[in-house]
């Protein structure tokens, strides 16, 4: 059982509800919001050596790359489009047509292949077994499985480093953020995409809400956590966009775990009034990225 807030180290966390693993083990865990700054977490989630079997769904959908199904069909066509999203924002936020970028949490490659495309020097961390061997067979994606591993064995400082839905699953918190303090570049990038548990799709599930995805994900963040932990780091954030697609991916799911009817149209339309909420105030977005730089970086 967690008994310190990660972001303030706080010791005073209140139960809010639990939520089941729908996906995988079926299991029940309990979120916690720390009284002093607010984080929301899962408070006791399985050891590092441990939690390996909570990943080991055969559709474990960021890894198996399926195509099977409705709600897999809409998820990529929309990474087709994130894909295109995703390297205009590093783009845009590094200044940069090219440089070296690392890429951790990779999956199977998709995104780190791309920037591969576009002469990006490319670096991957992945530590699933699976995903790094299918990364290597499809794009030529030589990975490591971790970041110490990482560290040891390159010397060259990234330019831009990417998380894209990893932070939330990264035990070691506040040792990874030193990290990426000490890798990057000066006047480098730093971009963080994790699910917004401020959002209009969460606050509609509530404990049924998908991107919960326990015990797979530790961490809950919203805008106010966040930046408590990129200060606490050195970094600033410069930037924060939604990625108000993921409410209908999420939305859908959540319907499922529901067990409602129609869970394919009433995840739709949900995910249609969480899209326009989030046009209005992009904190209602279901997830949201995060630009950070260096805080004495001009
Ligand atoms: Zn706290």
């Amino acid at each position: 059982m967690l008994e310190i807030c990660p972001i303030c180290g706080s010791n005073k966390l209140n139960d809010i509800f639990s939520c089941k693993d729908y996906f995988v083990s079926g299991e029940t865990f309990q979120l916690v919001d720390c009284e002093k700054c607010g984080m929301r977490i899962t408070a006791d989630f399985p050891v590092e050596s441990e939690i390996g079997k909570y990943y080991e769904a055969t559709d474990y959908i960021s890894h198996s790359d399926t195509k099977k199904g409705i709600v897999n069909s809409v998820y990529h066509y929309v990474r087709q489009f994130m894909l295109k999203k995703k390297v205009r924002w590093v783009e845009k936020s590094s200044r940069l047509k090219s440089g070296a970028i690392l890429d951790v949490g990779t999956g199977t490659g998709y995104f780190a292949n791309t920037m591969k495309e576009r002469n990006w020097q490319v670096s991957t961390v992945e530590q699933s077994e699976k995903a790094r061997d299918f990364a290597e067979k499809n794009f030529g994606l030589i990975g490591v499985a971790s970041i110490s591993e990482y560290v040891e064995q390159s010397n060259e400082k990234p330019d831009v480093i990417t998380l894209w839905h990893v932070l939330e699953h990264i035990e070691n918190l506040n040792e990874t953020m030193a990290d990426f303090q000490k890798l990057l570049k000066p006047n480098g990038t730093l971009i963080i995409a994790v699910p917004n548990c401020n959002s209009y799709d969460a606050r509609k599930y509530k404990n049924l809400w998908a991107a919960y995805d326990v015990p797979r994900h530790l961490w809950h963040f919203r805008a106010e956590q966040m930046t408590i932990l990129a200060n606490k780091h050195g970094f600033k954030i410069t930037e924060i966009k939604p990625m108000p697609f993921d409410a209908f991916y999420i939305s859908m799911m959540s319907e499922n775990y529901a067990k409602r009817s129609f869970a394919f149209f009433r995840g739709m339309w949900a995910g249609i009034a969480g899209f326009f909420a989030s046009l209005f105030d992009k904190k209602m977005s279901s997830s949201l990225v995060y630009v950070l730089k260096k805080q004495n970086a001009d």
